[in-house]
């Protein structure tokens, strides 16, 4: 797969989770459009030799929202060998993701016909925050489904970005309300994914040459930028830190590279500090593909145990994500990580970065199952 030339398609997404109009995986609308004269384009869905060295990586995807199936979709997860984890969302500013039992049932019935590749990451309502008994409830609920299999718990990014007290406060990720519910997890071996804050231009100007842009425009309620009282985005990661310190036993798994996405040097001193701490890369890999290459190789080297493959992949409304779709951000990605070809973004040339196989079977198989112990479930 050497000196292959594709366009990843430029519709990237970078807030993620539970935005349909969010395109967030950055090549999931891939049109194929070849930039190059000499070179054949490999574009769009993984050729069979591809397929080969994909399937070899016994890849996980840690970040997806599943909340219908079809015998076409467990097809491709088939033909791809691909387990992947199916993480609820509560959000109220998403008219899909409101309704939080009928998601809820929704996943439980993809993942019960799946025969053992679709794992669950369950969540809980956070807007019930400041009624009595809220810890309690939580616990009950959350306990309820570690019982039913689920391996993972989401922490959403409305919390810090959306919910707010009697007196119009922001709830914040470190409030006291929270901390036996993380006390739980830790105890049951489960795992917290943290999708706190955004990336940085949320907090900015409205810039229409921002990837994010359409997003943010879509998305009012979740835009920070000029609100009255907003906290900054590194006030929300210092409570999220708060967390990290106060709670050394819960394993935290930082959704879309922990929202430290335009600082890798951050990044990394975060996974220094913190070893209860690891990130996926859902709806982000456009920040890896705009570094230089040997900073990237040298980064995902040095921090091989702690990145996590995952997309952001969804499938739950019907003219979003398709079967096609989902299979070609899987092909565009590993061609950048796993191959030294070349991909286009946003008009400019960027090598894939050829990792090691070593490396790969770890971003993308070792570190789910360490992190999220459970996730592989036998076959049916
Ligand atoms: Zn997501």
């Amino acid at each position: 797969m050497k000196n292959v030339v594709f366009l990843l398609a430029l519709e990237i997404a970078l807030c993620g989770c539970g935005s349909q109009s969010s395109p967030e995986a950055p090549t999931r609308t891939s049109t194929a459009i070849s930039q190059s004269s000499t070179a054949t384009p490999a574009a769009g869905q993984f050729s069979g030799q591809e397929l080969q060295k994909f399937i070899a990586l016994e890849p996980i995807d840690t970040h997806t929202h599943i909340y219908r199936s079809s015998p076409e979709f467990y097809a491709m997860l088939d033909r791809l060998h691909l387990h992947v984890l199916d993480i609820l969302v509560d959000d109220d500013t998403e008219p899909e993701m409101n309704d939080f039992a009928k998601e809820k049932r929704d996943a439980w019935s993809a993942i019960q016909g799946s025969n053992g590749r679709i794992a669950f990451c369950t969540t809980f309502d956070a807007y019930r925050f400041n009624q009595p008994d809220f810890a309690r409830q939580v616990i009950r609920g959350l306990d309820r489904d570690f019982a039913q299999g689920a391996v993972a718990v989401k922490f959403y990014k409305v919390v810090g970005m959306e919910i707010k007290d009697a007196r119009g406060r922001y709830l914040m990720p470190d409030n006291p309300v929270f901390e036996q519910i993380f006390k739980d997890i830790a105890a049951h071996n489960k795992t917290l994914i943290a999708h706190l804050a955004d990336p940085d231009s949320v907090w900015k100007a409205p810039d229409p040459a921002a990837p994010d842009y359409d997003y943010l425009m879509q998305h009012p309620a979740l835009y920070m930028y000029g609100k009255p009282g907003a906290p900054t985005k590194q006030q929300i990661l210092d409570a999220r830190d708060v967390l990290l310190k106060r709670n050394p036993k819960l394993r935290m798994v930082g959704a879309h590279l922990g929202s430290m996405e335009s600082n890798l040097d951050e990044l990394g001193q975060h996974l220094d500090k913190y070893p209860n701490f690891a990130v996926d890369l859902a709806a982000r890999m456009a920040y890896f593909e705009m570094q230089p290459r040997a900073r990237m190789i040298a980064f995902i080297t040095r921090y091989q145990d702690r990145l996590i493959y995952g997309t952001d992949n969804e499938f739950y409304l019907q003219n979003f994500d398709t079967v096609q779709g989902w299979e070609e951000t899987y092909a565009n990605d590993w061609r950048y990580l796993a191959t030294g070809g070349t991909v286009y973004y946003r008009g400019k040339k960027v090598q894939g970065l050829d990792l090691p196989p070593t490396i790969l079977h770890k971003l993308y198989h070792d570190n789910a199952v360490k992190w999220f112990p459970g996730i592989l479930q036998p076959l049916r």
